[in-house]
């Protein structure tokens, strides 16, 4: 059975043996970590891999939070993530894919099955003059601000709102980031991916529709790069511009705590963190987590804050919001890896 859900692909149940008595993270990271079945060694026989044996997720979340990955594995190029997916699926294990995670929320119970990180070649960015315009194409692991500021100083506009959004060029194409009234989808030429047989495919702009905070690519799509068209412009004014937004969001957002941008969409016509705020909630805080003074739309972890913590945050807000104002928010942060009830 192939099955989804926020961002997690799976194709049933992982065939090792360490499922069997899994309530506890920690009994079953230790016994992950000294698994030597033959799916690990096939794993670590793959070049291009770099395979981590109960991983903990919270040193590459934005948030800080996050349980252990059963296999987190760093992929270097695309002969590797073709061959390791195509793995992966005859092992049946679920695939889930982390970018610089900065929109998630990841379980203390953490991951079961493969989390991918891409490295190594995905780092890559192709400058090219086109006339009357500038094609940029980049690898899905390269980071949206250094692409911002290295378009800024080549005096390339269209990419200025993106500014200060902390993902990758990956994360941001399948959240279609956006901010300051752009998005990705007004940049975005063509992407390259590979499905989740391991095979590639090519999206032009005019296959693809994007809608707020959603690219819809076919499930477990991963994408590898992203053409993007740019325009020419002075060095200058894309530069000003840049600091102008930078001011901006310094005088709106929280700073100093570790968070994962907004939680919730915008309903239509509305302001997730303006409801939040209205119905008298910023400030509120479980255990470490805290809906952040300065920002309605932002839970903050105040130090050693747990998933659960931002979870319960996250219901308590959704609950009041809805009692008060008849308005049901939707998370924007992708939930991941195991969720009991609260
Ligand atoms: C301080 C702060 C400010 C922020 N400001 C903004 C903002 O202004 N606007 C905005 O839109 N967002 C904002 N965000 C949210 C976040 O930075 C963006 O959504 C970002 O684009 C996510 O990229 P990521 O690489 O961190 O993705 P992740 O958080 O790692 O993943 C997000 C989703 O994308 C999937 N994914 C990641 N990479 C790939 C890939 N290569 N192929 C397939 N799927 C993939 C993941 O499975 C997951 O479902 C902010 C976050 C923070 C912490």
């Amino acid at each position: 059975m192939e099955y989804w859900s926020n961002g997690v692909m799976g194709g049933g149940r992982p065939n090792t043996p360490l499922l069997h008595h899994s309530n506890s993270s920690v009994i079953f990271a230790m016994a992950v970590a000294n698994d030597e079945s033959p799916l690990v060694r096939e794993l670590r026989s793959l070049p291009g891999l770099r395979l981590k044996l109960a991983e903990p997720l919270a040193r590459y979340t934005s948030m800080k939070i996050g349980g252990p990955a059963d296999y987190f594995i760093d992929v270097e190029n695309g002969a590797a993530l073709a061959a390791l997916l195509a793995l992966l699926r005859r092992h049946h294990l679920p695939v889930c894919l982390l970018g610089n995670g900065s929109n998630v929320l990841v379980s203390d119970r953490g991951v079961r099955g493969a989390v991918l990180h891409l490295s190594g070649e995905f780092k890559k960015v192709v400058w090219h003059d086109a006339g009357e315009f500038v094609r940029v194409t980049v690898g899905a692991a390269y980071a949206v601000t250094q692409l911002v500021r290295e378009a800024a100083r080549k005096g390339y506009a269209g990419l200025e709102f993106a500014e200060g959004i902390p993902g990758s060029v990956g994360g941001a194409l399948v959240m279609n980031a956006g901010a300051y009234g752009s998005e990705f989808e007004k940049v975005v030429e063509q992407v390259e991916g590979v499905n989740t047989a391991g095979e590639p495919i090519i999206f032009c702009r005019d296959e693809m529709t994007f809608t707020y905070r959603d690219s819809h690519l076919p499930a477990g799509t991963v994408v590898t790069r992203v053409a993007m068209r740019l325009q020419k412009a002075e060095a200058v004014a894309v530069s000003s511009k840049l600091r102008e937004l930078v001011g901006k969001r310094k005088s709106s957002q929280p700073s100093g705590f570790p968070n994962s941008g907004s939680m919730f969409r915008n309903p239509p016509e509305d302001f997730a963190g303006r409801l939040i705020e209205a119905a008298g909630l910023k400030g509120t805080r479980v255990n470490q987590a805290q809906i952040a003074e300065r920002h309605g739309n932002f839970i903050v972890n105040l130090g050693g804050a747990k998933a659960d913590d931002v979870h319960q945050l996250m219901e308590l807000a959704r609950a009041e919001v809805h009692r008060q104002f008849g308005v049901e928010l939707v998370a924007e942060v992708k939930l991941i890896g195991e969720w009991g009830k609260i």
